[in-house]
């Protein structure tokens, strides 16, 4: 059956692929390309009928609707180097709007573009010329297709992870590698995370623990990030003295700025081992890498960032309610607790002390709850002060313990405010499918109704949803 339908699909692909190309007129779609089968599942057609290593879609911006790569590899896909030197040369294709048909260490690469629009395929080494030409014609069609696609949707939806998206950490590692291969010196990538300078790429002698961390305030790298200047030398380890990285013994590093459109992407770090400079050539070709991969990283970092901002609370970085929803519903769940929290007496707090003071309390019982988690458990923000802990496979009898556990927690705390201590508690109610409730749906009123109970007996205190033993 599977087979059946494969067969169909690639049928209708070649069909395409093969029909005779007709103009169509701007504003118009052809109406033999749905565009609902562009960029995929197209590509992914065509790059199965071509036996390509990769192919790529490129959408130009419009509007705010920001510039769009889908790619789709082969598998076991080309190694990451191989695809981010020809990306590199994508880009650059993309912007001159020039046709490319490139011999790469990889491959041969095509590249089809016009008006910041672009398709490209990578091939293996070897490939014959006529195929060559129709790959060219195929790839014509396809940025036809392309550019008369209306696009409705401006961004994959944050829970739709996007194959084609790269992370920030694959566009750092790669950076670092091809900056290694190129000098033989030790590399590290930063990129700028909010205002955080965050280190996603090494390589070298490069300690693994360095990656995802930040580069302290005061270290060069981060000092170069604020200030400016461009591939300057620095005689401090560009993480700052107090870093535990050997490297720093390695001599003088170079610091060069990532940037695109104007805008500082990060920092990276180059160790030229024994040469204290590099051939002029070199440099040239160090600058240019980097610029190359500056919008590389920016994506990224937006895609990051957008992820982030979607399913998490911007006040305590906890999961918010869509994220909670997500993890919930998660196939492939048998049971799992849900403990709701609600902070007593918290509008006193705030007419006491003040907002700020509200605020810091709930960044206070934010890490408690953190700190509770183990495993695949889930902490949300679900409200001002109102707090979820999702327990996956853990029992109602369990749940109960837990939210006892974090209320005494709480309760012995000892926050303070200015120097001031105040008595933070908070009331908890605890549901549990399948045990209390049928349906995960229902776990939050079942909660919330315990929660109530447990404020009107007096607060500090976790009542269950499940008063009576069952007997089975
Ligand atoms: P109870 O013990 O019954 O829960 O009393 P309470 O005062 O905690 O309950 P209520 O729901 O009446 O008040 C919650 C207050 O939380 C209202 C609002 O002033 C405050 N609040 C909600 N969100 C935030 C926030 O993000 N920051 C701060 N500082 N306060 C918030
Ligand atoms: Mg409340
Ligand atoms: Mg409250």
């Amino acid at each position: 059956m599977i087979t059946a339908l494969l067969a169909l699909l690639a049928g209708l692909a070649i069909g395409w692929l093969a029909r005779p190309r007709r103009a169509v007129p701007d504003g118009e779609i052809a109406d033999a390309v749905g565009p609902h089968l562009l960029p995929d599942p197209a590509l992914e057609w065509l790059r199965a009928s071509l036996g390509a290593m990769a192919v790529w879609a490129v959408e130009a911006e419009r509007g705010d609707l920001p510039r769009e790569v889908t790619r789709r590899l082969s598998s076991p896909p080309p190694a990451s180097d191989d695809l981010f030197a020809a990306e590199v040369r994508l880009d650059q294709a993309r912007s001159d709007e020039r046709p490319v048909v490139e011999r790469l260490e990889a491959g041969v690469l095509v590249v089809r573009s016009v008006s910041g629009f672009a398709t490209a395929a990578l091939m293996p080494p070897g490939t014959p010329s006529h195929a060559v030409a129709r790959l060219e014609d195929e790839l014509d069609r396809l940025l036809e297709g392309l550019r008369r696609r209306p696009r409705v949707t401006a961004l994959a939806p944050a829970d739709a992870r996007d194959a084609s998206i790269e992370s920030i950490e694959s566009v750092g590692r790669q950076l670092a590698l091809l900056l290694e291969k190129l000098t033989g010196a030790d590399v590290i990538v930063a990129v700028r995370i909010r205002d955080e300078l965050v280190i996603t790429g090494l390589a070298g002698e490069a300690d693994d623990r360095l990656l995802g961390t930040v580069a302290p305030a005061d270290s060069p790298l981060a000092t170069m990030l604020r200030a400016g200047g461009s591939f300057e030398e620095t005689d401090e380890p560009p993480l700052g003295a107090a870093s535990g990285d050997r490297r720093r013994s390695l001599g003088p590093a170079i610091l060069i700025p990532m940037e695109t459109s104007g805008e500082r992407v990060g920092v990276v770090a180059i160790w030229p081992s024994g040469r204290q400079n590099f051939p002029h050539q070199i440099q040239q070709r160090v600058r240019d890498l980097i610029r190359r991969a500056a919008p590389h990283a920016w994506r990224a970092r937006e895609y990051r960032l957008r992820e982030e901002e979607a399913t998490r609370d911007r006040l305590t970085g906890l999961a918010n309610r869509r994220a909670l929803e997500g993890a919930m519903h998660r196939v492939g769940l048998l049971r799992g607790a849900y403990v709701l929290a609600d902070v007593d007496r918290f509008k006193v707090l705030n007419d006491t002390l003040g907002h700020s003071a509200g605020d810091a309390a709930l960044l206070h019982v934010a890490a408690l709850l953190k700190r509770q988690l183990r495993g695949r458990d889930l902490a949300a923000r679900i409200g001002g002060e109102e707090f979820v802990l999702w327990l996956p496979d853990v029992s109602y009898d369990e749940a109960l313990a837990v939210a006892e556990r974090v209320r005494d927690a709480l309760e012995t705390s000892e926050w303070r405010w200015k120097g001031t201590p105040w008595l933070l508690t908070a009331s908890f109610g605890v549901a549990q499918w399948p045990e209390t409730s049928r349906h995960v749906d229902n776990l939050f009123a079942q909660a919330d109704a315990s929660l109530y109970d447990a404020k009107r007996r007096g607060r500090n205190r976790v009542t269950g949803s499940r008063t009576e033993p069952i007997h089975h």
